[in-house]
């Protein structure tokens, strides 16, 4: 069989410490796991359960590569988060059994289109094109839970211009990664090369082109991206 144009490699992100690459299937993400940030997008956290969104496996944007300004926008925001790496099948898998398919841990920025988004929110649209544009998922390289185990607690923080805009710790999860990679499987087959954007803490801004947006998990690595 051939293909009518050719086919792309898929996207991919580096492992540290190793020369194979992660070779990504999809992007899932989740929405209002932090409670100080349901609570300044103007939710109540006790009433509001987190929830999942996806972007396309292509949106990947490498620690280091520039992040072009995206058009039909006005309010361009960053969003720090920590991301699962998904390395086996699984579905319906119990809590206790849910971090055996994960392969590693990485820092991800959930890039969003804030105006779009909160007129999704006021029609009740889809979030599609507010979240799931070109180069709206930046991620660092993934470190191997082999080499660092399950981190459940560790700072997570990011600064623009060398200003901090967002300071937690992923201790502060509300569905901590058992839970989400628990619950995302009984909605999905989940399979190797899927990545889990787990939600972002308080203090989601905007960003202007020429803007240094860096970001971190201590313990997992670090991220810095230029708007362009
Ligand atoms: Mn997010």
């Amino acid at each position: 069989m051939s293909y009518v144009f050719e086919v792309p490699p898929p996207p991919t992100v580096p492992v540290a410490g190793r020369q194979d690459v992660f070779p990504v299937r999809r992007i899932f993400c989740v929405g209002k796991n932090y409670a100080a940030h349901a609570r300044e997008m103007g939710a109540d956290p006790t009433r509001e359960p987190p929830f999942f969104f996806s972007k396309p496996a292509d949106a990947i944007v490498a620690d280091g590569a520039p992040v072009a300004y995206p058009p039909r926008t006005a309010n361009f925001h960053h969003e720090i988060e920590l991301v699962v790496a998904i390395g086996a099948r699984g579905r319906d898998v119990p809590r206790d059994a849910a971090l055996a398919l994960v392969f590693g841990y990485a820092v991800g920025n959930d890039f969003t289109r804030r105006d779009l988004q909160a007129a999704a929110k006021e029609k009740g649209h889809p979030w599609d094109v507010s979240k799931g544009f070109d180069e709206s998922a930046a991620i660092s390289a993934i470190r191997a839970s082999g080499e660092i185990g399950h981190p459940d607690r560790g700072r997570i923080w990011l600064s623009v211009n060398g200003a901090m805009r967002q300071q937690a710790d992923i201790s502060d999860l509300t569905w901590k990664v058992p839970e989400i990679v628990a619950e995302l499987s009984t909605l999905y087959t989940l399979r190797p090369g899927d990545l889990i954007y787990t939600g972002t803490p308080a203090g989601v801004g905007p960003l202007h082109r020429g803007d240094r947006v860096e970001g971190g998990i201590d313990g997992i690595g670090t991220l810095a991206n230029v708007i362009a």
